[in-house]
């Protein structure tokens, strides 16, 4: 059985993350893929009410931090591995890109804490840097006025989306620096266009991905 593939999805809130996602799927099933599609933070039982928890309750930063680990831990053992072992290809809505680019850019969480955590729960046996990481990330990328603008019209806010505009800011420069340092994972798509635009971009990157 060849083993899936695993792809996140990531970027500020409003940025068309959900929008996107549901394409992916379609495509991957029109390609007779296995798709599983998930979450975070989310994707299992207990990780939902984590969810719960870390988008309406106010906490400590680093609480923030290890319940977010937390929640993927039990996501990467119960669902994510578990699928690709199987053969199916896991689409993800925000992965630990986003751990990074929120609470270590927009909340200041230090990047030795975030490296710390991400080694505990991604780290593979008998590879001290070797991390169990996505196979492919798009970033949707928007500058903050069409995504606030976007949200407005779309739905009730969650406690990262009330935050003010340049905590954002920081999310996003944060997301940029990542691509920057993962330029052989991540792929940033441009989002501040049409869908019909974005989407065709995204059929040419998934076609030579499938190639
Ligand atoms: P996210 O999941 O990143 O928060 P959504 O996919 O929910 O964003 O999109 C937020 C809103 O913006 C939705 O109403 C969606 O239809 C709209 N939207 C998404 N992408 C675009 C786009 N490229 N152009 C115009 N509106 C968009």
């Amino acid at each position: 059985m060849q083993r899936g593939r695993f792809i996140s999805v990531e970027g500020i809130d409003g940025a068309g993350k959900s929008t996107h996602l549901a394409w992916l799927v379609d495509y991957m099933q029109r390609r007779q893929l296995q798709v599983r599609q998930s979450r975070e933070p989310g994707g299992t039982p207990l990780g939902e009410k984590l969810r719960a928890l870390l988008l309406n309750d106010e906490m400590h930063l680093e609480t923030e931090a290890l319940l977010m680990f937390a929640a993927r831990n039990e996501h990467l053992q119960q669902v994510i591995l578990p699928a690709l072992t199987a053969g199916e290809w896991v689409l993800c809505d925000r992965f630990s890109d986003a751990t990074y680019a929120y609470q270590c850019g927009g909340r200041g969480l230090s990047i030795e804490r975030f490296m710390q955590l991400e080694q505990w729960v991604q780290g593979r046996d008998g590879g001290a840097t070797a991390l169990i990481e996505p196979d492919l990330t798009l970033i949707f990328d928007v500058p903050l006025d069409v995504s606030q603008a976007r949200m407005a019209n779309s739905r009730v806010l969650d406690r990262f989306e009330r935050e003010q505009a340049d905590f954002h800011a920081k999310v996003r420069a944060a997301y940029l620096q990542r691509a920057a340092e993962h330029p052989q994972r991540i792929r940033v798509i441009n989002a501040n266009r049409s869908i019909e635009a974005i989407q065709t971009e995204l059929a040419q990157l998934m076609d030579g991905f499938l190639a």
